[in-house]
């Protein structure tokens, strides 16, 4: 008897050992399975404008007794395609810097004043486009924050809002603040975010479209860094959205007044 007790416990203390390790182990399972998936997305979205590169320039060197200017066409294709590259590699550089948690400098600086600066970069566009664009907002907030990022911030929502807004829609961008928040919100009347995609938009390299923001030339990278500048402020970013309507982002930043 005495043997099978013993028997028994050895075989209970292995496996509540093995039960425990593998709940350990299934966290950074998960995180490494994430972490692959991140770099083959990443591998696959420097390949695309890889290729296009490739393919123009075979074309250039073909036709090595042409001049310069009948060969712009190909040479601006390969302009455009190494931006997007260097843009994608810079959102990836900050992505991995977010996830090793880097934390970003911050001081105080004027939120009214880069509002209103970011709203006179965007109305050329919106002429363009034909889009009217409001801008909304209270003078001499001072923020403490990270002047550059909340910048990337507000102009990739803003970026998104004319991207996905026709000829003839609206963008307005408003800042408000109360007691303990700054209100920063972007809302459009463009084509909307169908429901069952809302959780996803701010995943890495998510599209709700995938051949059209191609053409409009995002990697579903912006919200998901949108995000990471948004926690790294230790506020919050939500999302409303109509299909064939519009879509309002709005994010909520913790304020406190500087103290003089
Ligand atoms: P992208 O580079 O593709 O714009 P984002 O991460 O910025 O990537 O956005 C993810 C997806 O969310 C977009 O592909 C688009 O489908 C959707 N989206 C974002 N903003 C808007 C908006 N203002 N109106 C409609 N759809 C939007």
């Amino acid at each position: 008897i005495s043997t099978f007790i013993v028997l028994l416990s050895v075989v209970l203390v292995f496996s509540t050992s093995l039960f425990l390790a593998s709940r350990a182990i299934k966290p950074i399972k998960t995180s490494w399975e994430k972490q692959m998936a991140f770099i083959a997305d990443a591998s696959h979205e420097l390949r695309t404008p890889l290729a296009v590169v490739n393919s123009n320039l075979e074309i250039v060197m073909e036709n090595e007794n042409e001049t310069i200017e009948s060969q712009m066409k190909w040479l601006n294709n390969i302009q455009s395609e190494l931006e997007r590259m260097k843009k994608l590699v810079d959102d990836l550089l900050f992505l991995a810097r977010a996830d090793a948690e880097d934390e970003m400098p911050k001081e105080y600086f004027d939120l009214s004043s880069l509002v209103h600066k970011i709203f006179d970069e965007f109305t050329p566009l919106c002429q363009k486009k034909d889009i009217e664009f409001l801008l909304d907002t209270k003078d001499n907030i001072i923020f403490y924050g990270n002047e550059f990022r909340i910048k990337q911030l507000i102009t990739i929502l803003l970026d998104n809002a004319i991207k996905y807004t026709g000829e003839e829609g609206k963008v307005e961008l408003k800042l408000e603040s109360h007691t303990s928040t700054v209100q920063l919100s972007v809302s459009d009347t463009g084509e909307g975010i169908p429901k069952e995609h809302i959780d996803k938009i701010f995943d890495r390299f998510y599209r709700v479209d995938k051949s059209r923001s191609r053409n409009h030339g995002g990697a579903g990278l912006g919200l998901a860094i949108a995000k990471c500048i948004v926690n790294e402020h230790k506020g919050n970013i939500n999302v409303s959205s109509v299909v064939s309507e519009g879509t309002k982002f709005t994010v909520s930043l913790p304020y406190k007044a500087p103290q003089n």
